[in-house]
């Protein structure tokens, strides 16, 4: 195995720990799933879902891709999105950006090249939406960290729109999406004043947040008490 032996001997020794602290864990999660979330975040290695919000094997459906981005089409995201939705009963969707996103930061300046130049085009879509937001901030780092906002608020959308979860606010399931920002400088993550529990609410608290958004200095939104 060689290069690997250090993975190998952590996840001994993680599985270990667990078993110490509750011999039934495995045994027990092995039957059944039920976790209330679903969280849709970027692949980025430093922003890693479970351990960002402490949460257990078990407790986090999770579904990531370059630039935490909801495509219509995207038939793994909404499998997903199906399966936490209509079999899981998840109560959350939460969709994560992070701040110093790769992905964004390369729609924003046409840095993307072969292949992820086409999924990277779905960001480019909401910065050209947003143009004159990001003409309004200065320095590079900051239009960058705006535009991850702003793809949070449309992916967000993304997801409200689409039949799934129509479907689930129809017959009166319990479902709220939320958009957050995670900042790797401090490790909490930033809420971008998305709670959507309904069809009739979802046009209204995304023009309320893009309007809060666009108000407030870049990597300020609330933090929970
Ligand atoms: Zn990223």
């Amino acid at each position: 195995m060689g290069q690997l032996d250090t993975l190998m001997d952590k996840n001994r020794a993680w599985a270990a720990g667990i078993k110490e602290q509750n011999p039934e864990f495995f045994s027990k999660l092995s039957d059944q799933q039920a976790p209330e979330y679903l969280w849709i975040g970027c692949a980025d290695s430093r922003v890693p879902a479970n351990q960002i919000v402490d949460l257990m094997p078990g407790e986090l459906f999770v579904h990531r891709n370059v630039a935490n981005v909801v495509v219509h089409t995207d038939f793994n995201c909404l499998s997903v999105l199906q399966f936490a939705v209509d079999v899981l009963k998840v109560k959350h969707v939460l969709v994560v950006g992070h701040y110093g996103c790769g992905g964004v930061k390369a729609a924003l300046y046409n840095e993307g090249f072969g292949l992820i130049a086409n999924w990277l085009r779905h960001v480019q879509d909401v910065r050209d939406k947003y143009q004159d937001v990001l003409a309004g901030v200065a320095g590079e780092q900051d239009r960058v960290d705006r535009l991850c906002e702003l793809n949070v608020v449309e992916q967000v959308t993304h997801v409200c729109q689409n039949n799934i979860v129509q479907e689930a606010w129809r017959r009166g399931q319990a479902l709220t999406v939320h958009g957050f920002v995670y900042d790797l400088r401090d490790g909490l993550l930033r809420d971008m004043g998305l709670h959507i529990g309904s069809d009739d609410e979802k046009d209204v608290i995304k023009q309320s947040s893009i309007k809060e958004l666009v108000s407030r200095p870049v990597r300020s939104g609330r933090q929970r008490q």
